[in-house]
């Protein structure tokens, strides 16, 4: 990759504005939930998370989790956990914060395991969603931008670490 700066699919302000939007729409559904415990996706989640958790009207606590796909690239769709969240979430309302849902199997795995932990609903937010190479069917409930078969970086996602603090979403592509 050279030194360029991909070029822009989704503007800062664009992201901005559309973050602001789930979080008035997540604040309105759980006005009666208490509080929600956020889960936000390592490592691309992070700067979703923090706009988005910034913008709520409602009670809200942050955890983080881990995963990792087994051989990137691959067609196996099988996840590993490498952190699990720190806190108890028996009986509480959890938001899984997710970067970018791609097959969906990353989702699928995190609800099934955050779910044998008995919390009182799992309910899903990605900022990105490539519909069209879902492989799984994942219910997601929160969706910012719905985006083509192409990979992108910025707002937290990388490219082999590269341009993760990038403020706008944008493409690259990638060599092999
Ligand atoms: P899944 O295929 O399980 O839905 O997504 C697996 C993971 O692949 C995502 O959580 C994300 O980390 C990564 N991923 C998928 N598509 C992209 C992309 O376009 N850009 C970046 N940076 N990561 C992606």
């Amino acid at each position: 990759m050279t030194d360029a700066l991909p070029p822009e699919l989704i503007s800062e302000s664009d992201i901005r504005k559309r973050v602001s939007e789930l979080a008035a729409q997540i604040s309105s559904d759980y006005a009666d939930a208490g509080e929600v415990v956020l889960i936000g996706v390592l490592k691309g989640s992070f700067i979703f998370l923090a706009d988005l958790s910034r913008n709520l009207t409602i009670p809200r606590t942050i955890e983080f989790i881990a995963v990792s796909s087994y051989g990137a690239g691959s067609k196996s769709g099988a996840v590993r956990l490498v952190m699990d969240v720190r806190g108890n979430i028996e009986g509480r309302h959890v938001l899984i914060v997710e970067d970018i849902v791609d097959t969906g199997h990353t989702l699928n795995y995190l609800i099934g395991m955050l779910e044998s932990h008995n919390p009182a609903s799992i309910r899903t937010c990605t900022l990105l969603h490539k519909a069209e190479r879902a492989e799984v069917e994942v219910t997601i409930d929160y969706v910012g931008f719905n985006i083509g078969d192409e990979w992108v970086v910025g707002y937290g996602l990388d490219y082999a670490e590269q341009n993760r603090t990038l403020p706008y979403i944008g493409n690259v592509q990638p060599v092999d």
